[in-house]
């Protein structure tokens, strides 16, 4: 549970995200305009800020650029912009996710479950265990039982978004954007080779798999096998 403010200036989204976070019990508060949505930051330190890109009276960068220069909170920024180009600017102008809209309830709550996860006190570049799988996101080292695995860096990035979400389906699509920053590009045999470069580093093969189920037509999710 956290406190997250919400900018956003279209009302069905705003009070969409607004219902959907706060029956998850998080402490909302929302607001429509880029210069409430500062006061509301500053004003309630939040622990998650949530801000819309298109904003009537500020662009949601400039305003990006304002809050960071007050306050490391993390904010998820939701854009209309689906430019490659525009979502890496954002992210270098210190976001640290992003939703492409329109997303969905599930697409939102993974963000933030996955952001809070990252950034908040408890977890912060803490281990993520899924059985005896422990990947420790800080020193990017991945061991199965004890044993270090030998990962490149692409295989750890997929391994690691799935060991933050596990049990949830992720979708090849959502892999591409995610771990390759191409949400509108890229092709999807990129992210079977390296599904299957993780299986055989984790002792598994598609026909008896472990702990990386692939759910057909869907995608992939990291399981306890012992569960
Ligand atoms: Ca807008």
């Amino acid at each position: 549970m956290a406190s997250v403010v919400i900018i956003e200036d279209e009302q069905r989204i705003r009070e969409l995200v607004a219902r959907v976070l706060a029956d998850r019990g998080h402490d909302v508060e929302s607001t429509a305009t880029a210069m409430e949505g500062l006061q509301a930051v500053v004003r309630a330190s939040p622990e998650l800020v949530i801000l819309d890109m298109g904003l009537p009276d500020l662009d949601g960068a400039e305003l990006l650029k304002m809050i960071r220069a007050v306050s490391d909170v993390p904010i998820i920024v939701a854009t209309a912009r689906n430019e490659d180009r525009d979502v890496i600017r954002t992210l270098d102008a210190g976001a640290d996710d992003y939703l492409v809209k329109p997303f969905s309830v599930d697409q939102l709550e993974a963000r933030v479950r996955a952001v809070l996860r990252r950034t908040g006190s408890e977890g912060r570049d803490g281990p993520l265990a899924v059985g005896d799988l422990v990947i420790d996101v800080g020193a990017r080292e991945a061991r199965l039982s004890g044993k270090p695995i030998d990962l490149s860096p692409k295989e750890f990035d997929v391994l690691r978004f799935l060991a933050e979400r596990p049990g949830d389906v992720v979708s090849k699509r959502e892999l591409l954007a995610e771990v390759w920053r191409q949400p509108y590009g890229g092709s999807e045999k990129t992210v079977d080779v390296h599904i299957s470069w993780l299986r055989k580093k984790l002792g598994e093969t598609a026909a008896e798999s472990k702990y990386l189920q692939t759910v057909f037509g869907v995608g992939v999710k990291l399981v306890d096998p012992d569960e």
